[in-house]
């Protein structure tokens, strides 16, 4: 993913942050525990289509 889109993509609930998983295949916000899935190479910013984070996960720096 371009480095500038992250620069200018926010959470679309709390309008923070958000941070790039590992393999690149999530968009991470703390704030709300949610991870939004990025689509061959496309954020799907969508609060519908976001995942939970586990426990563990929400513990990770
Ligand atoms: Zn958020």
């Amino acid at each position: 993913m371009d480095p500038k889109l992250l620069d200018i993509l926010a959470c679309p609930l709390c309008k923070g942050p958000l941070k790039l998983a590992d393999d690149k295949s999530e968009l991470v916000c703390k704030a709300d525990a949610l991870a939004f899935p990025v689509r061959e190479g496309i954020p799907v910013m969508l609060e519908t289509e976001a995942r939970s984070l586990n426990v563990d996960e929400r513990l990770d720096k």
